[in-house]
């Protein structure tokens, strides 16, 4: 908990963002990738593509910067990040010139749009890359069917004069929870194999997932031939394998990148359960309350406006616990914390993905960069 120093000192919400910590943790991954001679693609889209981020990600060492928005990209060249740049979203057919302008690579699975890509390379007077998408198992996006996988890399070889075939890729625990496992990279790895004795040579990126499959360079499992990672959650916030997935001994990433401080606009004793003929929610919910007696709450201003997810939020303080809240206001049960929190006070709060996407996004959120 701090104390604001003035009434101007800061907006609240306000959302400090550490730099430093930040490209430290850039370094950690891209230097445990490298030494296992995997490239990264450091992946911006978490924090909104916010320029300043994506500068830390290219200075610490990132093959390409990546994203699946092309105004974000568009901000980072504004800003003067060189690139290479790519677009990891599978594109839509309508931004396909704008991709061709912006981008360097990008991710695709579906024929129509690598001819349309081809075509506007052609007027602009381009080259793009591209990597192929394999499905897994995720089934998000990617070929399902390896065959069409194969025509469709030939093609880009042999019959499109203005796309590069970069390579193939894949994505797991996105959709359909799949976990990265070797045996499951391994696929990729023969498809890969199976491409490059097609087309007669090597392929420049074998693109193995996300941060979920960081873990296999943690634990020094991954197949040799994946040479290339797209990261971003284990670099913006490293908390999905620490947490989630409970992985001990990577603590050399920092899970405090962000802090979000709120403030407290009232503090009583009340009941824990409602009082009344208990109907609906603000939002068309039926929720169920429990009754744990009259306890000390908090009300923080700030909403689910702000961060969609307030039940997600991680307070610093111990006893603290977040009880819900509605569009501008989150409630918390205080009774076991021993701060003596009173009105005016800031408390700290840690995020996951989903609340940094959105306090990212937030116009009322005031960010603040620690440099
Ligand atoms: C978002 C995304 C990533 C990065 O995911 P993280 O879990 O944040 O590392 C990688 N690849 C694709 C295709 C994505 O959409």
């Amino acid at each position: 908990m701090t104390k604001p120093q003035t009434t101007t000192d800061a907006c609240y919400p306000l959302l400090e963002m550490d730099l430093k910590k930040l490209r430290r943790n850039v370094e950690e991954v891209v230097n445990r990738c490298g030494a296992m001679g995997i490239n990264v693609a450091g992946v911006i889209k978490g924090c909104n593509g916010l320029p300043e981020a994506a500068e830390q990600f290219k200075l610490g060492g990132c093959a390409q910067i990546a994203t699946s928005r092309l105004e974000q990209i568009e901000d980072a060249k504004a800003y003067g990040i060189e690139g290479p740049f790519m677009l990891i979203r599978v594109p839509m057919l309508t931004e396909i010139p704008r991709m061709v302008q912006l981008a360097n690579y990008s991710l695709h699975s579906e024929r129509s749009v690598i001819d349309a890509a081809d075509a506007e390379c052609s007027r602009q007077g381009k080259k793009h890359k591209v990597v192929v998408m394999a499905d897994l198992g995720d089934l998000r996006e990617g070929f399902w069917d390896k065959e069409e996988l194969f025509d469709v890399c030939l093609h880009i070889e042999n019959d499109l004069n203005n796309l590069e075939l970069a390579g193939v890729g894949t994505n797991l625990g996105c959709y359909g929870s799949v976990k990265p496992t070797p045996e499951k990279l391994s696929e990729l790895v023969d498809i890969a194999e199976r491409v490059e004795a097609a087309i007669g040579r090597k392929l420049e990126i074998i693109s193995g997932g996300a941060t979920s499959s960081f873990t296999l360079v943690h634990f020094g499992t991954m197949p040799k031939r994946i040479n290339h990672l797209r990261i971003g959650e284990n670099i913006l916030l490293a908390r999905d394998l620490q947490t989630d997935w409970g992985i001990k001994d990577m603590d050399y990433l920092a899970m405090d990148v962000y802090t979000l401080k709120a403030a407290v606009i009232e503090v009583k004793d009340k009941p824990s359960h409602p009082v009344g003929e208990i109907f609906m929610d603000a939002f068309g919910n039926f929720p169920t309350y429990t009754d744990r007696g009259i306890r000390r709450r908090a009300l923080l201003a700030l909403g689910k406006v702000d961060l969609a997810d307030i039940c997600r939020l991680l307070p610093r303080a111990e006893g603290i616990e977040v009880l819900g809240g509605s569009s501008d206001h989150t409630i918390l049960d205080i009774e076991d914390n021993k701060d003596n929190i009173q009105v005016g006070d800031i408390l700290e709060f840690d995020l996951n993905y989903t609340t940094m996407v959105f306090l990212t996004n937030s116009k009322s959120v005031t960010l603040k960069l620690i440099r």
